[in-house]
């Protein structure tokens, strides 16, 4: 009854209710059903716009710094136009901050494929350091749904399973809208996600509960306006290319 007497208020003032996380499911349930597969149409470059900030054009990771070490030099292999996790050195990260922004970033399994669910072509991307969207080799691997490629990582499975195979070069397009807090440090706006997996809508702008994190959901902590991307080091050689954004604030 008060929930029908919200959804009235909602629609009479034009707010709209974006996808939260569901309560329906455990946090990392195996039973929560596998997102339909989708065969995306092939890969096609998207060349950054004249007001992109390039994070990684293919030469050098003078943008970056090691995650762990911030100020020293990021660890990774850079070669042929692409930069490679190098297992054990642990994340990077942009050396700019950011809030609210527009990022492209393209990602490769490694091939042949190794490992199972969580241990296949298994790294990251974490907006502000704190909100990731998954990358993993979910092309013919199973995992649990929210831990697949182009989830909230532990908050929201991907609307469908736009993979491809290892080996071949995959885009992640995200609108990322920060969290807002006020004076005394609430949570009065939760950060937002919309992302495309090769082309294909995946997170129509979900709601996030807090940080993402493993077997938790912890709540929000007020942060800076503006922080790095991170790259994760999960142990396995994925790779990287054309890394840019636009700042939407
Ligand atoms: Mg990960």
């Amino acid at each position: 009854m008060l929930a029908a007497r919200v959804a009235i208020l909602l629609t009479a003032t034009g707010i709209s209710v974006r996808a939260q996380v569901s309560t329906k499911w455990p946090q990392h349930s195996t039973e929560r059903p596998q997102p339909p597969v989708v065969t995306p149409g092939p890969f096609a470059a998207t060349a950054p716009p004249s007001d992109a900030i390039v994070l990684f054009d293919g030469r050098s990771l003078t943008n970056w710094t090691s995650a762990d070490h911030v100020g020293q030099p990021a660890k990774w292999k850079v070669a042929d136009g692409y930069v490679e996790v190098v297992a054990g050195t642990g994340g990077i990260e942009s050396k700019q901050g950011f809030g609210d922004v527009q990022l492209h970033i393209e990602w490769r399994a490694p091939t042949p494929p190794n490992g199972e669910s969580q241990e296949r072509g298994n790294s990251g991307v974490f907006l502000m350091g704190r909100y990731e969207v998954q990358v993993l080799d979910s092309y013919h691997n199973i995992t649990y749904a929210d831990g697949q490629a182009a989830a909230i990582y532990g908050q929201f499975p991907p609307l469908v399973n736009a993979s491809r195979p290892p080996g071949e070069w995959q885009t992640y397009d995200v609108v990322f809208h920060r969290p807002r807090f006020d004076a005394s440090g609430a949570a009065v706006k939760p950060a937002r996600m919309t992302v495309l997996h090769n082309g294909v809508l995946v997170q129509d702008d979900v709601e996030l509960s807090g940080p993402t994190a493993h077997q938790s959901r912890p709540p929000y902590a007020k942060h800076a306006d503006a922080l790095p991307i991170v790259l994760q080091d999960h142990g396995d050689p994925v790779r990287f290319r054309s890394i840019w954004v636009r700042k939407l604030e």
